[in-house]
C-alpha cells in the first residue's frame, strides 16, 4: 500500500506536485497562487499543453521550478458533474502519471463539496498503484515502479486522515482479493487459500476451516464430488465478523458465500487448451468473499457478517467424477453431473445450503465466475445479477452504481427451472443446451437457498481485466469488495439496518415447482438438431480484450458516503 500522509498546502521541496483542476479552474486563485510560486511556468505550461481540464485529461510538465521534478496536471471536467468517483479516478490518473517518482504530492483542494474529498483521491491514488509482482525476479530496478508515498494537500488534514482509515481498510481488503485472485494454482491450492484466510484473526474474524474428513462427515456429496479428481484436498472456510454489541445481539447475520475453485480444467467434461491458464481466476468469487470480510473487519463495521468460500481443485484423473454421475448434496437433493465443468454450482450448492441450516441469514449473497454465458450476455461491463428478492436486487445495483461496480439484473423463473430436470435424479447440473445457461446455472443455485432472501452476482466477465482503468490496473479487479462494503454501509450498520421484506411469492412458486409434476412447456433441448454444445462455467478464454469498464454515474445521494 502506498504511504497517505495529508498535510497543509505547501510547496513541496522535491518530488513531484499533482494538481487536479476543474474545467471552471484553469483561470482561478488555485492556479494563480501555484503559478506564482513557480515564477510562472503554470501559466505558460498550461498555455503550451491546451490544458483545458477536460475529465481525464493529463498533461506533465517537467522542471516546472521551485525545486519540483515534474508537475501533473489532471483535469476533472465539469465542477457540478464532479464526484467521489471523479476524486477516485483523478487519484489513479495522477499515480499513472507519475512514473519514476518516489514521492508526490497532490494539491486536492481543486476537489470538493464533500468530506471525504481528500481521502477519495487518497483512495483512488492507493488502489492505481498496487501492483501485484511477487515472481518478478528479473526486473530491473529503473524499470520498476518506484513511487512509495502521496501526500495529499488539503485544508483540513485531521478531517481528511479521520475520512482516510473506513477507505484504507477497503483497500486492504481490495488488495487482499486482488493477490488471491492473482496468485497462480500451483501455489494457491485450496490449503493455502485457507491458510491465508487465517491472517484474518489479526483483525477480529473468527475462521473455521473444514478439511476432507469434515466435509465427508457434513456431507457435502456435490462439493467433494468437483474435488475428488484432484491431489489437491478440498477446504471450506466460515469466517465470521461480529461487528455488534455483543450484549444486544438478537438479530440474524447477513451471509456472503463465494465461489473458490482454484484452478478449473472441466475435468473430465475438459476445456480446450487455448487461454485454460485463466481458470486460476476461477476462485474470484471467494477472494471477492475473504477480502470484504477484511475490509468489514479492518473498519470495525457495526454488522454481524458472516462469509463461506468453497475452495476446490478441478482435475481429471482416474478418481474423478464422470458426466453421467449421480451425488448427493448436503440438502439431500440429488444431482446428475451431466458436465464436469458445470462444477461452481456444485460447490456452491452444499455451501449454500450449510450457510442457510446453520446461520439463518437475514440474506446471503453469493459470488462466483459461474458462466461463460454471462459474458456474451453482457460483456465485461456488468456482472450479472440474479435474486428471488426485489429489494436486495435494487440495493446491490444502487450500491454498484456507487461505487462504479455495475451489476445487470436478469431473469429467474419456473420455464428455466424446468430445464435443469433431470431423468433419473432431482435435477441435472446444466440446461438443455447453450441458451440461458447462466440463467439456468441461477436456477440451480435457487434451489439451494430454501426461501432466503438471496442474491447472485455472475462476475465471469467482471473479476478480470485487460487493461488499465483509473481506479484499477490491467489483471485481478476485486470486483464486488466495494459494492457489498457499500451495500452492508447503507443498509445494514447500526441504525440505519433496514430488514429486508420477506421473500417475493413468485419465486418461491419457482423453487416449489421445480419438483412438481407441471406440464413441461419448453421441451429439453433439442435431441438430433445440433451436436449438444458444453455449457461450461467459464469458456476457456473469457475475453481477449475486455473493454474497460466505464465509471458509474454517480448520483449525489451516494456522493458523500457513511462509513
Ligand atoms: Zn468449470
Amino acid at each position: 500500500m502506498l504511504d497517505i500522509a495529508f498535510a497543509k498546502p505547501a510547496l513541496p521541496e522535491s518530488g513531484a506536485l499533482v494538481l487536479p483542476l476543474a474545467e471552471e479552474d484553469l483561470g482561478g486563485g488555485l492556479v494563480g497562487e501555484w503559478d506564482r510560486l513557480l515564477g510562472g511556468s503554470l501559466a505558460r505550461g498550461l498555455a503550451a499543453a491546451e490544458f483545458k481540464g477536460r475529465k481525464g485529461q493529463v498533461v506533465t510538465l517537467f522542471a516546472p521550478g521551485g525545486g519540483l521534478s515534474r508537475l501533473v496536471l489532471v483535469g476533472l471536467g465539469k465542477r457540478e458533474a464532479l464526484d467521489a468517483g471523479g476524486a477516485e479516478a483523478a487519484g489513479g490518473h495522477a499515480v499513472a502519471a507519475l512514473g519514476k517518482e518516489g514521492i508526490a504530492s497532490i494539491d486536492a483542494r481543486a476537489i470538493g463539496g464533500w468530506a471525504g474529498a481528500p481521502a477519495d483521491i487518497a483512495l483512488g491514488a492507493a488502489l492505481r498503484a498496487w501492483r501485484f509482482d511477487r515472481y518478478r525476479t528479473k526486473e530491473k530496478p529503473e524499470d520498476k515502479p518506484r513511487l512509495t508515498g502521496v501526500k495529499v494537500l488539503c485544508d483540513d488534514p485531521a478531517a481528511a486522515k479521520g475520512e482516510w482509515a473506513s477507505r484504507r481498510a477497503v483497500a486492504d481488503g481490495v488488495f487482499l482479493t486482488r493477490e488471491l485472485v492473482s496468485e497462480p494454482a500451483n501455489i494457491l491450492n485450496p490449503p493455502e487459500f485457507a491458510d491465508r484466510l487465517r491472517k484474518l484473526e489479526k483483525l477480529g474474524v473468527e475462521v473455521e476451516v473444514f478439511g476432507q474428513k469434515d466435509l465427508e462427515k457434513l456431507g457435502f456429496g456435490a462439493m467433494l464430488c468437483v474435488s475428488q479428481g484432484s491431489a489437491q484436498p478440498p477446504r471450506m472456510v466460515v469466517m465470521r465478523w461480529n461487528g455488534t454489541d455483543q450484549k444486544k445481539r438478537d438479530s440474524k447475520p447477513i451471509a456472503f458465500i463465494g465461489k473458490g475453485v482454484t484452478f478449473d480444467t472441466g475435468g473430465i467434461s475438459i476445456k480446450p487448451a487455448g487461454g485454460m491458464e485463466d481458470m486460476k481466476w476461477d476462485m474470484a468469487g471467494a477472494g471477492v468473499v475473504s477480502g470484504l470480510m477484511m475490509a468489514l473487519a479492518g473498519r470495525r463495521a457495526k454488522v454481524d457478517v458472516v462469509g463461506l468460500v468453497g475452495l476446490v481443485e478441478n482435475m481429471p484423473s482416474g478418481t474423478a467424477t464422470r458426466p453421467g454421475d449421480v451425488v448427493t448434496s448436503y440438502s439431500g437433493q440429488t444431482i446428475e453431473v451431466i458436465n464436469t465443468d458445470a462444477e461452481g454450482r456444485l460447490v456452491l450448492a452444499d455451501v449454500l445450503s450449510y450457510c442457510k441450516k446453520r446461520f439463518d441469514p437475514t440474506f446471503m449473497v453469493n459470488l462466483a465466475t459461474l458462466t461463460g454465458a454471462i459474458i456474451v450476455a453482457l460483456g465485461n461491463e456488468h456482472a450479472g445479477l440474479f435474486s428471488n428478492d426485489d429489494d436486495l436486487a435494487r440495493r446491490i445495483e444502487e450500491a454498484g452504481k456507487s461505487v462504479g461496480e455495475l451489476a445487470w439484473r436478469m431473469p429467474l423463473g419456473e420455464a428455466y427451472d424446468r430445464q435443469i430436470r433431470s431423468d433419473i435424479a432431482d435435477m441435472k447440473n446444466v440446461g438443455g443446451g447453450r441458451a440461458g445457461g447462466s440463467i439456468t446455472a441461477a436456477q440451480f443455485l435457487q434451489r439451494f437457498v430454501e426461501g432466503c432472501p438471496w442474491a447472485h452476482l455472475d462476475i465471469a466477465g467482471v473479476a478480470w481485466g485487460g487493461k488499465d482503468q483509473p481506479t484499477v490496473p490491467k489483471g485481478a479487479t476485486a470486483w464486488g469488495v466495494r459494492l457489498l462494503d457499500r451495500l452492508v454501509a447503507e443498509h445494514h450498520e447500526g441504525r440505519s439496518a433496514q430488514p429486508l421484506p420477506a421473500p417475493a411469492e413468485t419465486e418461491e412458486a419457482a423453487v416449489s415447482g421445480a419438483g412438481s409434476a407441471s406440464p413441461a412447456v419448453l421441451a429439453e433441448g433439442t435431441p438430433g438438431s445440433e451436436a449438444p454444445l458444453p455449457a461450461p462455467d467459464l469458456p476457456a478464454r473469457p475475453a481477449a480484450e475486455p473493454a474497460p469498464a466505464p465509471r458509474a454515474t454517480r448520483r449525489p445521494a451516494t456522493r458523500r458516503p457513511r462509513r
